[in-house]
């Protein structure tokens, strides 16, 4: 295969003067994981898939099944040569979190799975020292992974907004994380993609039918339920919900562009973390979080 363009990734290992905290439960130092190739990132998925266990990467029991057909799936996105076949799986994959199934679709999809189920959040975790480092790292690997002749630019393709939540589940805290559909070029496949997940809200009970096909948002962006970085996220919280303290789940939205390099050889902007890379959630997903117990406070923006 032919070797990928590389972009360097300038990073700061502290935050507001905090230290990151290493990530996938305790093994990754994430200072060192934003400078990965996409060989080093596959080595590293294939690595959690030998060691899934609790005394390795300890993935979420339910989904190890659904592990090496996540990480197959990835390679084969990876190795494909064109836009849709390197962000779009050629065909359906089910998998695991907890005790419910989901469809996930897409590179952004599958890497946000494994963020989402390897490891728990260390438990001296906060914004700076590792949630908001490890949703940008989540942004760098799905860059890294998407970077290739026939994307080019690299940012051509990449979501506008991803989202993180944090929420404890028994006594431990664990990381959802995932992005919009955007990107140039591949409209029905997003749009499809979007619809798939509306139809889950509605059969979760998260969206009551009635609201299919509508949205919350005024006009100029009237985006549907389905659109937003915080769809997936929050149905694989909703599947567990009983078991999570819903009051204390919190989290943000990011904008990648404004933080991933707009081209080969350019530098990952982490210095630049101020207030604009966030997005408060809009009024569609202000709807769910009130249904899902969450509070509204715990979802603004942090003001850098
Ligand atoms: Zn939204």
């Amino acid at each position: 295969m032919e070797s990928p363009p590389v972009v360097d990734i300038d990073v700061d290992s502290f935050i507001n003067g905090q230290p990151l905290l290493p990530a996938f439960n305790g093994k990754v130092d994430m200072t060192a994981a934003f400078k990965w190739s996409r060989y080093n990132i596959l080595e590293f998925f294939d690595k959690i898939t030998a060691q899934p266990g609790p005394r390795g990467y300890d993935v979420e029991a339910g989904a190890q099944k659904s592990l090496d057909a996540v990480v197959t799936a990835i390679h084969t996105l990876v190795n494909s040569g064109t836009p849709q076949t390197s962000i779009f799986l050629p065909k359906q994959l089910d998998v695991w979190y907890y005790n419910t199934k989901f469809r996930i679709e897409t590179i952004f999809e599958l890497v946000g799975w494994i963020f989402s189920v390897t490891g728990f959040s260390p438990s001296n975790a906060n914004r700076n020292n590792y949630y908001y480092p490890i949703a940008a790292l989540y942004c760098v690997f799905w860059r890294r992974l998407t970077e290739n002749s026939a994307i080019d630019p690299p940012i051509k393709h990449d979501p506008n907004v991803a989202q993180i939540t944090w929420f404890k589940v028994g006594s431990n805290w664990r990381i959802c994380v995932s992005s919009t559909l955007d990107g140039i070029g591949l409209k029905p496949y997003k749009d499809a993609a979007q619809l798939r997940r509306q139809d889950v809200l509605i059969a979760s009970g998260l969206l009551p039918k009635t609201m299919k096909n509508t949205s919350l948002v005024p006009t100029p962006n009237p985006q549907m339920f389905g659109h937003c970085a915080e769809t997936i996220p929050w149905l694989y919280i909703n599947s567990i919900l009983k078991s999570v303290s819903a009051a204390s789940a919190e989290g943000f939205a990011l904008q990648p562009k404004l933080i991933l390099p707009d081209k080969y050889k350019g530098a990952y902007e982490y210095a630049r973390l101020d207030y604009r890379v966030f997005r408060p959630p809009c009024e569609n997903c202000a709807y769910l979080l009130s249904k899902l117990g969450f509070k509204a406070q715990n979802f603004e923006p942090p003001t850098y």
